[in-house]
């Protein structure tokens, strides 16, 4: 399963093998012991993060979070670490304690306490998984080792997208960019084992390395599950071989930010003449999807070269790739532990630097709530998220709503027209905010104890029917893409709604103890963010019913781009590590998202202050006025370090900048933080050329 244009989340997704990274910044390589101790969540503002020494008009990541890195240095178990990751971890000791209590067999838990219970207490059984060594998987296998012909490929196909194995392509659905109404299937490129296209294509040493480190990875996962070393040997040059041929007929990650590049409405029949060597027609009835007449082919060229690779590849090669991708996607934890090792060798210390393993009941915490986010979701809110915290969240939402559109007014690159159209569309968002409004029914999900990798499994059918069930049928407007407690947020723009689960409203995010302009710098950037991403370079093409449709003047579109190649500069010019510049293009949308949405969380602020009759210029208890207050709060947002190998990682798949950026790009661009710290002209956090958007 796959989607074609990523629904822009604020923050980091801090697990390894995920394909969100985490938000990053300065790397550092200082190594603390792994502790399984529960961070205390921070205050929204705290001074012991700061670095009073340093200039806020110089070097204001410095002086917000200079000494972050000594009270948070990264552990052992992590890559990176940040203030995100502080919430992160604690959110997970919580879902810990409640998932604790319903694993033990007993016969008064709700069919989902039963479900979760089971799910995590059997993946916490590592013994048992490893003593059942390569059983599990032999059904698996056997598929694969069953096939004598390429005509019988689709049937494996079909069975490989609803259990999470992308091999040559993802087959999903997705709301029709045109017509929002309506839900359509769509087929991506895909395949590859790397985290993306251009890790088969770069250049330069530490390209070749990670490469040769891969083949080397295959080897071993090859051998590990019986064969020779060998035959594993060969079989691993040319799975890369084959892999790399994917990768030269699939569309890079920036060009894939362009709606237009990814969407490629056709009939069936077309497609299935693209792809001669794939029966759609077969794979989807064995998939259970409902009937398919017309299919979002996002990368036709992909499925043009797709044909010819499957035409020139031997059956036998095929057949090693489908086994190398089925163990590169079944979840390390429900494998045996020389495989779980080898899969962290790689895609944890190799590729991101990262010393250790995660203890392994974070690894299930974080598996229970990605099989059964809801079920998990529903006693975590229950436990943990209040109508207070709701209420306050609904009311900062409108309150940066309203200055948005007060902020659309004051533009002088727009307009008249097309400023009408932007506040229509703005009014048309919806504000989606803890949890959902109905729950996710799971009762057709068998979690058997004592069976890790049929859990896995079954998961992923379950969810993968779930979505393909929904082509042809009308949308819900309800549903949400991250479970409740999910410490990160969204904006997506089909549905034009942005999203903001529990787990993202705590402290020092959102601090209920914290004043006003703290809350605001906090959560309130993080709240105008997913707004801006309705009208950054992606989101503005969209309307506001969701549909691709060109609602700008010729004249205003055209402005705008001339706007947004004032940040494509600014951000291209950062360097991340060693010599790796940030992709100004690739984060653009990120970029444009953090300015305005700070911008705004500004103006809303000021209207809170005017209408509480907040005197701005009197120091507050912590000895800094609310305004400035309210920037270093922001920039307390992304404290944190990360490990150079990750660094790397992300400049090269992560759409948001490094977070030394994401404080320092953004402050240097509002004129209201340099009177806020009385900094000159010219100073670096006052350039005389500052950006702006919106
Ligand atoms: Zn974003």
């Amino acid at each position: 399963m796959t989607k074609t244009l990523p629904r822009c989340a604020v923050l980091l997704a801090l697990l390894a093998f995920s394909f969100t990274f985490p938000a990053m910044g300065r790397a550092q390589a200082t190594t603390a012991k792994s502790e399984d101790t529960n961070p205390a969540l921070p205050p929204g503002l705290d001074q012991q993060f700061m670095d009073k020494t340093a200039n806020p008009c110089v070097n204001f990541a410095q002086y917000a979070c200079g000494k972050f890195d000594k009270l948070y240095p990264i552990p052992a178990d992590m890559s990176a670490y940040g203030t995100g990751t502080i919430v992160y971890e604690h959110t997970a000791y919580a879902l810990h304690g409640l998932l604790e209590k319903f694993q033990a067999d007993d016969a008064s838990r709700t069919p989902n306490q039963q479900k979760i219970g089971d799910y995590y207490a059997t993946c916490m059984d590592a013994n048992a998984i490893d003593a059942a060594g390569l059983k599990p998987l032999r059904r698996e296998l056997n598929r694969i080792a069953a096939i004598k012909d390429k005509k019988e490929l689709t049937a494996l196909l079909a069975h490989d997208q609803l259990i999470n194995v992308n091999a040559f392509f993802g087959y999903g659905e997705q709301q029709d960019f045109k017509d929002a109404r309506k839900q359509i299937a769509m087929v991506d490129q895909g395949g590859l084992g790397l985290p993306e296209r251009d890790y088969y294509l770069r250049t330069g040493a530490a390209a070749e390395k990670t490469r040769q480190q891969y083949v080397q990875h295959i080897a071993k996962m090859l051998q590990l599950i019986g064969e020779s070393e060998a035959e594993a040997s060969a079989d691993s040059t040319k799975i890369m071989q084959l892999e790399t041929a994917l990768a030269k007929i699939s569309m890079d990650i920036t060009s894939r930010r362009d709606p237009k590049n990814v969407y490629h409405l056709m009939p069936v029949d077309q497609l299935q003449e693209l792809t001669p060597e794939i029966e759609w027609a077969k794979l989807f009835t064995l998939t259970d999807t409902p009937p398919v007449t017309e299919v979002n082919v996002a990368n036709p060229d992909f499925f043009k070269g797709l044909n010819a690779l499957l035409e020139s590849t031997d059956l036998k090669t095929i057949k090693t790739y489908l086994r190398w991708q089925l163990i590169d996607s079944i979840p390390g934890y429900a494998l045996p532990k020389a495989l779980d090792e080898e899969d962290f060798a790689f895609f944890g210390r190799d590729l991101q630097g990262q010393p250790e393993q995660r203890p392994r009941w974070k690894r299930c915490v974080q598996a229970t709530d990605g099989a059964l986010g809801e079920a998990v979701g529903q006693v975590y809110v229950e436990a943990y998220f209040t109508k207070e915290d709701k209420a306050r969240t609904v009311q900062m939402v409108h309150d940066i709503e309203d200055a948005m559109d007060r902020n659309i007014g004051t533009l002088t690159w727009m307009s008249p027209e097309t400023k009408v159209k932007a506040k229509a569309k703005l009014h048309m968002i919806a504000d989606k905010i803890g949890y959902p409004d109905h729950w996710r029914d799971y009762s057709s999900l068998k979690i058997v104890r004592g069976d890790a990798l049929g859990n896995a499994v079954r998961a992923a059918e379950f969810e993968n029917h779930r979505v393909l069930n929904k082509i042809g049928k009308p949308v819900d407007r309800g549903e949400w893409f991250m479970s409740p407690a999910t410490v990160n947020a969204y904006y997506d723009p089909s549905m034009n709604d942005i999203n903001f689960p529990a787990g993202i409203l705590q402290s020092p995010l959102f601090d209920p103890n914290a004043p006003d302009a703290v809350n605001y710098g906090h959560v309130g950037a993080i709240v105008g963010h997913e707004l801006t991403h309705g009208f950054d370079d992606e989101g503005r093409k969209f309307d506001g019913n969701g549909n691709l449709d060109d609602w700008w003047t010729p004249e205003d579109a055209k402005n705008f781009d001339a706007m947004t190649q004032c940040e494509v500069k600014e951000y291209g010019g950062f360097t991340a590590v060693d010599d790796v510049k940030v992709n100004g293009k690739l984060t653009l949308g990120e970029n444009t998202a953090d300015n305005g949405g700070l911008r705004l969380a500004y103006m809303a602020f000021l209207a809170d202050a005017q209408r509480k009759g907040i005197d701005l210029d009197a120091k507050d208890s912590s000895g800094f006025t609310p305004l400035q207050e309210f920037f270093i709060a922001y920039g307390q947002n992304w404290c944190g370090s990360n490990r150079p190998k990750q660094l790397r990682l992300q400049v090269q798949t992560d759409p948001h900048s490094p977070r030394e950026f994401r404080i320092e790009g953004v402050v240097q661009n509002q004129p209201a933080f340099g009177k806020a710290f009385d900094c000159k002209a010219g100073q670096p956090m006052m350039p005389v050329n500052a950006c702006r958007v919106w």
